[in-house]
């Protein structure tokens, strides 16, 4: 009997319609520059950046994340692109990422023993080329994963520094940074967190 009312209590409801809610976990945030902790396929953003591999052809950590939530059809138009060398960056569309209109491809260094000058070359060259991508394709706001942090080993204080150090002289660049209104650290895990946490307002400040 209890059952029955419950049933039909529930028959005669209106179901409300599911609204998908973007939530932006925001740890700091200081002019156009902003750290957020979550998943780079879950932000609102113009542009996401990807740490890819040179063949473009996908991978794991936030590489194989965001190909599978493009899906298929990113593989395909990657497949056009010839490959991307180390520290440059390339765009495709954004395929099944509906809140993001584009994706910028960029290869950070591989690390082995220790960080040299040349790794640290390259990965400010992905920050800057990835900005310029951006710019150059009227995309106003970024966001970046931490950049060979990962499978390719650069240690992560490091990392941050010449990070943030790139975004800072390019949004020091008045001309470039009129064209941009923001930029996200996408942290993802809390090593990270708490260093960017710490960084930013030193460097942004
Ligand atoms: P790389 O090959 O450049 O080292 P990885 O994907 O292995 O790239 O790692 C780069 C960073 O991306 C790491 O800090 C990792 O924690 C982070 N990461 C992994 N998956 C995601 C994701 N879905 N969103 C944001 N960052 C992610």
């Amino acid at each position: 009997m209890r059952q029955t009312t419950i049933t039909s209590f529930f028959n005669n409801q209106k179901v409300p319609t599911k609204k998908i809610v973007i939530k932006q976990n925001i740890i700091v945030e200081i002019n156009k520059v902003k750290v957020i902790a979550d998943d780079i396929t879950k932000l609102k953003v113009d542009a996401i950046v990807n740490a890819a591999k040179k063949s473009l052809l996908g991978g794991g950590g936030v590489d194989g994340a965001i190909h599978r939530a493009a899906g298929l059809e990113l593989r395909k138009e990657c497949r056009t692109l010839n490959g991307c060398k180390t520290g440059e960056a390339k765009i495709t569309k954004s395929y099944n990422i509906e809140t993001v209109k584009a994706i910028i491809h960029t290869v950070g260094p591989i690390v082995y023993d220790c960080v040299t000058e040349e790794n640290r070359e390259k990965l400010y060259d992905c920050y800057k080329n990835s900005l310029i991508t951006a710019v150059d394709n009227r995309l106003r706001s970024i966001a970046f994963p931490s950049i060979s942090t990962g499978i390719y080993g650069y240690p992560k204080y490091d990392a941050a520094i010449i990070a943030t150090q790139a975004v800072k002289d390019f949004l020091d660049d008045e001309k470039q940074s009129k064209k941009i209104d923001e930029v996200i650290f996408v942290v993802f895990g809390e090593e990270d967190e708490e260093i960017y946490k710490e960084l930013i307002p030193n460097v942004f400040s």
